[in-house]
């Protein structure tokens, strides 16, 4: 099975493929993470992304490109993939259909979440991360046992540099300029398939899961 979620920042894109991943046993392919991860390594490509990241920017297409490019053809992308966060710009959308096609495998499904852009500022300045495993929480909707602290793993919980307030707007700009100009973009192909992302991880899950047993039109 190969997904993409679609979705502005704060539509529970993570979450929600995290949820996927323990399902379906497919891996999660996040563009975020791997940049994020490259930043705080100081790797080349880390050192390209940095300043882009830091103000809410996209990283220039072909940078995004490359890292998809070549995490499709490791071998546990053979089962299927789910691709978080990627891709966000049309011509990130040719190149991926581009990478597919030349690895003879194709879209089953795009689920976009919706969610009003409000709403997300305010899940985006109380979101928290474990440094450790990963695992997201919220301070007011899904805050964790212990204050700081990740219920999965112990690990320190900490706020990402670009979920500050005014960071938060231009990365909603740069979603309604760039990226949501792709839902018209896999509607028309027959691939969109819509889920509310109101209420719980698991009633939005149960959404995506209906949208899962259920062949494109
Ligand atoms: P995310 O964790 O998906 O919200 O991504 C965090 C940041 O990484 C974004 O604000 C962008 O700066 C960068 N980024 C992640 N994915 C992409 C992409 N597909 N194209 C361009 N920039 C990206």
């Amino acid at each position: 099975m190969n997904l993409i979620l679609l979705g502005p920042p704060g539509a529970g894109k993570g979450t929600q493929a995290q949820m996927i991943v323990e399902r379906y046993h497919i891996p999660q392919i996040s563009t975020g993470d791997i940049l994020r991860s490259a930043v705080k390594n100081g790797t080349p490509l880390g050192k390209q992304a940095k300043t882009h990241m830091e103000k809410g920017e996209l990283v220039p297409d072909e940078v995004v490109i490359g890292i998809i490019d070549q995490r499709l053809r490791a071998p546990d992308c053979n089962a299927g993939f789910v691709l978080d966060g990627f891709p966000r710009t049309t011509p990130q959308a040719e190149a991926l259909q581009a990478i597919l096609d030349k690895i003879g495998r194709s879209v089953d499904h795009v689920i976009n979440i919706e969610v009003d852009p409000e709403e997300l500022v305010r899940r985006l300045t109380g979101r928290r991360t474990c440094k450790n495993c990963g695992a997201m929480f919220h301070i007011a909707f899904h805050p964790p046992a212990k204050e700081g602290a990740c219920d999965r793993c112990g690990g320190a919980l900490y706020q990402r540099e670009d979920d500050r307030e005014e960071t938060i707007r231009t990365r909603l700009k740069e979603y309604e300029k760039q990226t949501s100009p792709l839902i018209r973009y896999y509607d028309l192909k027959k691939l969109l398939r819509s889920v509310q992302g109101v209420g719980g991880q698991n009633q939005i899950f149960s959404q995506i899961l209906r949208v899962l047993d259920t062949k494109p039109i």
